[in-house]
């Protein structure tokens, strides 16, 4: 048992993703005890962050997640969660979400975008060769437009060489310009916030049907703190995980990855590569995808063509000259995280039909962006979006709170379906929707 932690706080947060640091930065804003539990490091100021090598460092099992199926979940451990490595997208809240779930937190985004100047890069910056693609759609009828951004190129600290983002903007952001959570526990903290890194919460303690606290290890050492308000918020897998080793076992019955893939083609002029990721998007509600400007870093590329034989991954030598979409599609509900802890995650009928549908719609935009027809190929299916494991409306009330009492979710677990766009709006909204009504 550690002494030198209060054995008891007025909330504990679990997770310190985008989720975890908006409710924990309003709560403790609002003059509450915050104690922020999380399983990773603060990896900011190693010299491998933003690297290959720190990539492998901070993602659960070295990039090397896979579901039953063989996707590839990439899944950060660290302060900030997923917003260190996310290609710094956002997307309002779906409107389904308040047509059909009741639930509006249009407000908490507007005011999310008004407070971190979320807005498109400006026209130089967004890149020569995603420009080209999203030209190419436009001119066939798509409706692209400019991707609003959690980026601030002002912010970029190598102010000698500006702002050069590439796709290595997902290992990390070394520059400064790309937002990340980890600076809203700073802000927690600021505010008296306690923060405990290196801890796997491994279950909630309940009590005659009441949230009483958190056990889990640090190191070979045991964990707890009391608290009779219990915010979960370790993503979508870390957080069924800990539901149902505290007993609520339909946690993680079924999950939605946004299950991403990119479509990649080869052209005579500088492809999408060594340009921002995701700085022109096309959103096909109808159907049920998305379809962005994005490019496998250097590196991770020939990993993931590879298996997909021989032919694909030897483009690697021509990396440069590659033009990439990425296909986002809004999945059903299927597989989930089972009792072993692995994950399994089915694709539908439905999701195929999407799949082939995105795919046609790619080919006719590569082809009419320049790539030769011949070269253009599907790289293996990836996930960086695992969410829907602890849904409202079947685990959790519209204020988020499971069936007992004093113990929340707040993280991407709790979307009623795929969102099939970016989430981390969407997250912070549902955080300082939730801060706001526990502080009420
Ligand atoms: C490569 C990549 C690109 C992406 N791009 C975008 C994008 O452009 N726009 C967008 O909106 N979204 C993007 N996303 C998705 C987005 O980042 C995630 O959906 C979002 O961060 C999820 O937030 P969260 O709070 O649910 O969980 P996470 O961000 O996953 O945070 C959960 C935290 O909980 C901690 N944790 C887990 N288990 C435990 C435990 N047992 N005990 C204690 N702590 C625990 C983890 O270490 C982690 O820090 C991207 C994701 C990836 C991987």
């Amino acid at each position: 048992m550690l002494h030198n932690w209060p054995l008891a706080v007025d909330v504990i947060v679990v997770g310190s993703g985008p989720g975890g640091a908006t409710v924990a930065r309003q709560l403790a804003k609002g003059g509450k005890q915050v104690l922020i539990v999380e399983r990773g490091h603060d990896y900011r100021q190693k010299f491998y962050y933003g690297s290959y090598l720190g990539a492998v460092r901070y993602s659960e099992r070295m990039t090397m997640l896979f579901t039953e199926e063989g996707l590839n979940v990439i899944a950060p451990i660290m302060k900030g969660g997923a917003t260190s490595m996310f290609c710094g997208c956002s997307a309002m809240p779906p409107p389904w979400l308040k047509e059909k779930y009741g639930i509006d937190i249009e407000t908490e985004a507007n005011e999310t975008i008004e407070e971190l100047g979320i807005l498109p890069l400006p026209e130089n910056l967004r890149g020569k060769a995603s420009t080209r693609i999203a030209q190419a759609a436009i001119g066939l009828g798509y409706e692209w437009f400019p991707q609003p951004k959690f980026m601030n190129p002002e912010l970029c600290k190598r102010r000698t060489k500006g702002f050069d983002c590439s796709a290595n903007c997902m290992l990390g952001c070394r520059c400064g310009a790309k937002w990340n959570a980890a600076e809203w526990i700073d802000e927690a903290l600021a505010q008296g916030a306690l923060l405990r890194t290196g801890v796997r919460v491994n279950r909630v303690l309940i009590e005659g049907g009441q949230a009483v606290g958190i056990e889990g290890r640090l190191g070979f050492k045991r964990f707890t703190a009391r608290s009779n308000l219990v915010v979960l918020a370790a993503g979508g897998i870390g957080t069924p995980r800990i539901l149902q080793n505290s007993g609520l076992k339909a946690a993680g019955e079924g999950i939605t990855m946004d299950t991403t893939t990119m479509i990649y083609g080869f052209t005579k002029e500088r492809g999408t590569g060594k340009e921002p990721p995701m700085t022109w998007s096309w959103e096909n509600q109808e159907v049920g995808y998305m379809l962005s400007t994005l490019t496998d870093p250097w590196l991770l590329y020939p990993l993931a063509a590879v298996r997909k034989g021989l032919g694909p991954a030897l483009r690697w030598l021509r990396w440069n000259k590659m033009l990439g979409v990425m296909i986002k599609l809004k999945d059903e509900i299927s597989g989930g995280i089972l009792p072993n802890g692995k994950i399994s995650k089915p694709m539908t009928r439905n999701d195929n039909e999407r799949l082939n549908h995105a795919y046609e719609v790619c080919r006719k935009i590569l082809i009419e962006a320049g790539a030769n027809k011949s070269t253009i190929f599907m790289r293996p299916f990836i996930g960086t979006h695992p969410s829907g494991t602890v849904r409202i409306a079947s685990m959790l009330d519209t204020n988020l709170q499971t069936e007992i009492k004093g113990l929340y979710v707040c993280d991407a677990s709790v979307f009623p379906e795929s969102l099939g766009r970016p989430t981390v709006l969407t997250i912070i909204g549902f955080g300082k929707r939730l801060a706001k009504y526990l502080l009420t």
